[in-house]
């Protein structure tokens, strides 16, 4: 199931490279990214559990990550 309260996006390319996909899952405390051979994964379950750090958008080039706060219309991103 999404969340209801914040969504993340990952660009294209940013999805299918597994090196990121690897530090996104480091990077998250709450485990919304997860690492497959295929890229990143995004854990709709583990969604509303973001604490809006910004270390995901900070650990992707610049425009790969948003996380988008659905509940005001704004975004983390670079
Ligand atoms: S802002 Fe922090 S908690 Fe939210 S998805 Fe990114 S790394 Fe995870």
């Amino acid at each position: 199931m999404p969340g209801v309260f914040i969504d993340v996006e990952l660009s294209g390319e940013a999805a299918g490279d597994p090196e990121l996909a690897q530090k996104l899952s480091d990077a998250c405390p709450v485990d919304i990214f997860a690492a497959t051979d295929g890229g990143t994964e995004i854990v709709e379950k583990n969604l509303d559990e973001c604490i809006l750090c910004g270390l995901c958008v900070e650990a992707a080039p610049a425009g790969a990550v948003e996380v988008q706060k659905l509940y005001d219309g704004t975004s983390l991103k670079r």
